[in-house]
Protein backbone atom coordinates (compact mmCIF):
# COMPACT_ATOMS: atom_id res chain seq x y z
CA UNK A 1 0.00 0.00 0.00
CA UNK A 2 1.73 3.34 -1.08
CA UNK A 3 2.21 5.47 1.87
CA UNK A 4 -0.72 7.22 3.90
CA UNK A 5 -0.53 11.73 2.87
CA UNK A 6 -2.93 14.01 4.68
CA UNK A 7 -2.80 17.67 3.92
CA UNK A 8 -3.34 20.19 6.90
CA UNK A 9 -4.20 23.94 6.34
CA UNK A 10 -3.70 26.68 9.13
CA UNK A 11 -5.42 29.55 8.21
CA UNK A 12 -4.13 33.07 8.85
CA UNK A 13 -1.84 32.00 11.42
CA UNK A 14 -0.12 35.17 11.25
CA UNK A 15 -3.18 36.48 12.73
CA UNK A 16 -4.83 33.92 14.44
CA UNK A 17 -2.49 32.20 17.29
CA UNK A 18 -3.84 33.22 20.85
CA UNK A 19 -2.93 31.26 23.97
CA UNK A 20 -0.71 28.58 21.73
CA UNK A 21 -3.34 27.68 19.21
CA UNK A 22 -0.56 26.62 17.32
CA UNK A 23 0.19 23.36 19.83
CA UNK A 24 -3.19 21.73 17.99
CA UNK A 25 -1.05 21.79 14.61
CA UNK A 26 2.34 20.56 16.49
CA UNK A 27 0.01 17.95 18.15
CA UNK A 28 -1.86 16.62 14.77
CA UNK A 29 1.26 16.72 13.37
CA UNK A 30 3.19 14.61 15.87
CA UNK A 31 0.25 12.41 16.20
CA UNK A 32 0.43 11.21 12.48
CA UNK A 33 4.01 11.23 11.96
CA UNK A 34 4.26 8.44 15.31
CA UNK A 35 2.11 6.29 12.92
CA UNK A 36 4.64 7.08 9.95
CA UNK A 37 1.62 9.03 8.14
CA UNK A 38 2.92 11.72 5.77
CA UNK A 39 1.92 15.28 6.66
CA UNK A 40 1.73 18.65 4.47
CA UNK A 41 1.29 21.62 6.33
CA UNK A 42 0.05 24.47 4.57
CA UNK A 43 0.60 27.63 6.69
CA UNK A 44 -2.10 29.48 4.89
CA UNK A 45 -1.94 33.28 5.59
CA UNK A 46 -3.79 36.74 4.50
CA UNK A 47 -1.37 37.15 1.65
CA UNK A 48 -2.29 33.41 0.05
CA UNK A 49 -5.06 32.32 -2.10
CA UNK A 50 -7.03 29.81 -0.46
CA UNK A 51 -7.77 26.32 -1.94
CA UNK A 52 -10.03 24.52 0.35
CA UNK A 53 -10.37 21.61 -1.72
CA UNK A 54 -6.68 21.09 -1.47
CA UNK A 55 -6.76 19.88 1.95
CA UNK A 56 -8.01 17.21 4.09
CA UNK A 57 -8.35 19.49 7.46
CA UNK A 58 -8.67 22.60 8.17
CA UNK A 59 -7.37 24.60 11.55
CA UNK A 60 -8.86 28.43 12.64
CA UNK A 61 -7.62 29.51 15.87
CA UNK A 62 -8.59 31.83 17.70
CA UNK A 63 -7.27 36.25 18.32
CA UNK A 64 -8.53 39.48 19.13
CA UNK A 65 -11.58 41.45 18.30
CA UNK A 66 -8.77 43.15 15.85
CA UNK A 67 -7.33 40.06 14.31
CA UNK A 68 -10.77 39.06 14.08
CA UNK A 69 -11.73 41.94 12.24
CA UNK A 70 -8.95 41.89 9.14
CA UNK A 71 -9.62 37.77 8.88
CA UNK A 72 -13.51 38.44 8.76
CA UNK A 73 -12.39 40.19 5.71
CA UNK A 74 -10.18 38.06 4.22
CA UNK A 75 -12.84 35.10 4.71
CA UNK A 76 -15.13 36.57 2.98
CA UNK A 77 -13.72 36.02 -0.52
CA UNK A 78 -14.28 32.33 0.50
CA UNK A 79 -17.92 31.95 1.72
CA UNK A 80 -19.57 29.68 -1.30
CA UNK A 81 -15.95 27.65 -0.59
CA UNK A 82 -16.59 27.24 2.92
CA UNK A 83 -19.99 26.12 2.36
CA UNK A 84 -19.94 23.69 -0.53
CA UNK A 85 -16.95 22.02 1.40
CA UNK A 86 -17.91 21.85 4.58
CA UNK A 87 -21.44 20.19 3.08
CA UNK A 88 -19.03 17.91 1.53
CA UNK A 89 -17.75 16.68 4.79
CA UNK A 90 -14.08 19.06 4.89
CA UNK A 91 -12.98 18.36 8.59
CA UNK A 92 -12.52 21.61 10.25
CA UNK A 93 -11.65 22.81 13.88
CA UNK A 94 -12.03 26.32 14.98
CA UNK A 95 -11.38 27.68 18.23
CA UNK A 96 -12.97 30.67 19.93
CA UNK A 97 -12.25 33.68 17.60
CA UNK A 98 -12.42 31.06 14.74
CA UNK A 99 -15.14 29.64 15.89
CA UNK A 100 -17.08 32.64 16.56
CA UNK A 101 -15.89 33.80 12.56
CA UNK A 102 -18.45 30.56 11.34
CA UNK A 103 -21.68 32.07 12.58
CA UNK A 104 -23.64 34.97 10.78
CA UNK A 105 -21.69 37.55 13.18
CA UNK A 106 -19.37 38.37 16.03
CA UNK A 107 -21.11 42.03 17.90
CA UNK A 108 -18.13 43.68 19.51
CA UNK A 109 -18.21 45.53 23.01
CA UNK A 110 -18.48 48.35 20.74
CA UNK A 111 -21.41 47.43 19.20
CA UNK A 112 -20.33 46.65 15.93
CA UNK A 113 -20.57 43.65 14.02
CA UNK A 114 -18.19 41.81 12.04
CA UNK A 115 -19.93 39.76 9.78
CA UNK A 116 -18.65 35.75 9.77
CA UNK A 117 -18.85 33.10 7.21
CA UNK A 118 -22.71 31.84 8.32
CA UNK A 119 -21.57 28.59 7.82
CA UNK A 120 -23.47 27.71 10.60
CA UNK A 121 -26.90 28.76 11.93
CA UNK A 122 -25.21 30.93 14.89
CA UNK A 123 -23.83 34.40 16.42
CA UNK A 124 -22.28 35.60 18.92
CA UNK A 125 -22.55 39.02 20.83
CA UNK A 126 -20.06 40.48 23.78
CA UNK A 127 -22.81 42.87 24.60
CA UNK A 128 -22.02 45.88 26.69
CA UNK A 129 -20.47 46.07 30.09
CA UNK A 130 -20.83 42.39 30.52
CA UNK A 131 -17.65 40.85 32.12
CA UNK A 132 -15.38 38.36 30.26
CA UNK A 133 -15.97 34.71 30.45
CA UNK A 134 -12.50 33.28 31.44
CA UNK A 135 -10.96 30.45 33.40
CA UNK A 136 -10.30 26.68 32.95
CA UNK A 137 -12.80 24.73 31.26
CA UNK A 138 -14.20 20.78 31.39
CA UNK A 139 -16.61 19.57 29.77
CA UNK A 140 -18.47 15.94 28.94
CA UNK A 141 -18.76 14.86 25.54
CA UNK A 142 -20.79 11.72 24.20
CA UNK A 143 -18.08 10.61 21.64
CA UNK A 144 -14.67 11.95 23.04
CA UNK A 145 -15.00 11.65 26.87
CA UNK A 146 -14.10 14.74 28.99
CA UNK A 147 -12.42 17.55 27.09
CA UNK A 148 -10.52 20.28 29.10
CA UNK A 149 -8.64 23.14 28.57
CA UNK A 150 -8.82 27.39 29.34
CA UNK A 151 -11.41 29.57 27.95
CA UNK A 152 -11.33 33.51 27.94
CA UNK A 153 -14.08 35.59 25.38
CA UNK A 154 -16.51 38.13 25.78
CA UNK A 155 -18.23 36.96 22.78
CA UNK A 156 -21.66 34.70 24.01
CA UNK A 157 -22.69 32.41 21.03
CA UNK A 158 -26.19 31.24 20.52
CA UNK A 159 -26.59 28.55 18.36
CA UNK A 160 -29.24 25.32 17.85
CA UNK A 161 -27.11 22.54 16.19
CA UNK A 162 -25.62 19.80 18.51
CA UNK A 163 -23.03 21.53 21.27
CA UNK A 164 -19.41 20.11 21.60
CA UNK A 165 -20.40 19.24 24.56
CA UNK A 166 -22.14 19.70 28.50
CA UNK A 167 -20.15 21.79 30.85
CA UNK A 168 -18.88 20.55 34.11
CA UNK A 169 -16.65 23.12 34.66
CA UNK A 170 -16.65 26.70 33.41
CA UNK A 171 -18.76 29.28 31.01
CA UNK A 172 -19.04 27.15 27.55
CA UNK A 173 -20.71 28.94 25.03
CA UNK A 174 -22.66 31.32 26.70
CA UNK A 175 -22.32 31.13 30.57
CA UNK A 176 -26.49 30.36 30.68
CA UNK A 177 -26.88 27.55 28.25
CA UNK A 178 -24.86 24.92 29.83
CA UNK A 179 -23.50 23.62 26.43
CA UNK A 180 -19.84 24.30 25.05
CA UNK A 181 -19.23 24.32 21.26
CA UNK A 182 -21.04 23.13 18.36
CA UNK A 183 -20.23 19.88 16.06
CA UNK A 184 -22.20 20.32 12.89
CA UNK A 185 -21.30 17.83 9.97
CA UNK A 186 -17.58 17.41 10.20
CA UNK A 187 -17.58 21.17 11.93
CA UNK A 188 -16.23 21.16 15.41
CA UNK A 189 -15.96 25.10 17.11
CA UNK A 190 -15.29 25.83 20.48
CA UNK A 191 -13.87 27.98 23.19
CA UNK A 192 -11.29 25.88 24.22
CA UNK A 193 -8.06 26.68 24.06
CA UNK A 194 -4.59 25.86 26.26
CA UNK A 195 -4.13 24.42 23.85
CA UNK A 196 -6.68 22.15 23.01
CA UNK A 197 -5.71 19.16 21.26
CA UNK A 198 -2.26 18.13 23.33
CA UNK A 199 -4.56 17.73 26.82
CA UNK A 200 -7.23 15.40 25.04
CA UNK A 201 -5.68 13.54 22.58
CA UNK A 202 -8.65 11.51 22.26
CA UNK A 203 -10.11 14.41 21.02
CA UNK A 204 -7.00 14.91 18.59
CA UNK A 205 -7.52 11.59 17.06
CA UNK A 206 -10.82 11.60 16.40
CA UNK A 207 -10.12 14.40 14.41
CA UNK A 208 -7.34 12.56 11.78
CA UNK A 209 -9.39 9.61 11.80
CA UNK A 210 -12.19 11.79 10.14
CA UNK A 211 -9.68 13.70 8.39
CA UNK A 212 -7.58 10.38 6.99
CA UNK A 213 -11.94 9.25 5.79
CA UNK A 214 -11.97 12.45 3.99
CA UNK A 215 -9.15 11.68 1.75
CA UNK A 216 -9.99 8.32 1.47
CA UNK A 217 -7.27 6.73 3.52
CA UNK A 218 -9.60 5.32 6.11
CA UNK A 219 -7.53 3.03 8.12
CA UNK A 220 -7.67 2.49 11.95
CA UNK A 221 -5.57 4.89 13.59
CA UNK A 222 -2.79 2.75 15.60
CA UNK A 223 -2.77 3.27 19.29
CA UNK A 224 -0.01 5.81 20.87
CA UNK A 225 1.13 5.22 24.37
CA UNK A 226 -0.53 8.51 25.94
CA UNK A 227 0.43 7.64 29.43
CA UNK A 228 2.16 11.42 29.69
CA UNK A 229 -0.89 13.19 28.22
CA UNK A 230 -3.31 11.05 30.72
CA UNK A 231 -1.17 11.94 33.66
CA UNK A 232 -1.05 15.82 32.77
CA UNK A 233 -5.26 15.47 32.19
CA UNK A 234 -5.51 14.38 35.58
CA UNK A 235 -3.13 16.91 36.90
CA UNK A 236 -4.91 19.42 35.85
CA UNK A 237 -8.09 18.65 36.90
CA UNK A 238 -7.19 17.47 40.05
CA UNK A 239 -5.10 20.40 40.58
CA UNK A 240 -7.65 23.77 38.83
CA UNK A 241 -10.73 21.01 38.53
CA UNK A 242 -11.06 19.31 42.10
CA UNK A 243 -15.15 19.59 41.36
CA UNK A 244 -14.90 17.46 38.18
CA UNK A 245 -15.49 13.55 38.89
CA UNK A 246 -12.26 11.97 37.56
N1 LIG B 1 -12.49 38.25 20.48
C1 LIG B 1 -13.28 37.17 20.92
C2 LIG B 1 -13.90 37.33 22.29
O1 LIG B 1 -13.30 37.89 23.20
C3 LIG B 1 -12.44 35.91 20.81
C4 LIG B 1 -11.30 35.81 21.80
C5 LIG B 1 -10.48 34.57 21.64
O2 LIG B 1 -10.26 34.05 20.53
N2 LIG B 1 -9.95 34.10 22.76
O3 LIG B 1 -15.02 36.91 22.47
Amino acid sequence: MSRQTLNIAHLYPDLLNLYADRGNILTLVQRLRWRGIDVNLHQVTHHDTLRLTAYDLVLLGGGSDREQELVAKYLSRYQRDFKHAIASGLPLLAICGGYQLLGAYYQMPSGEKIAGLDVLDMYTSAGTGLSRLIGNVAIETEEYGVIMGFENHGGRTVHHHAPLGKVLHGHGNNGESGFEGVHHQNVWGTYIHGPLLPKNPQFADAILSTALAYAGQSTPLDPLDDDVEQAARLAFLQRRMPDVDT
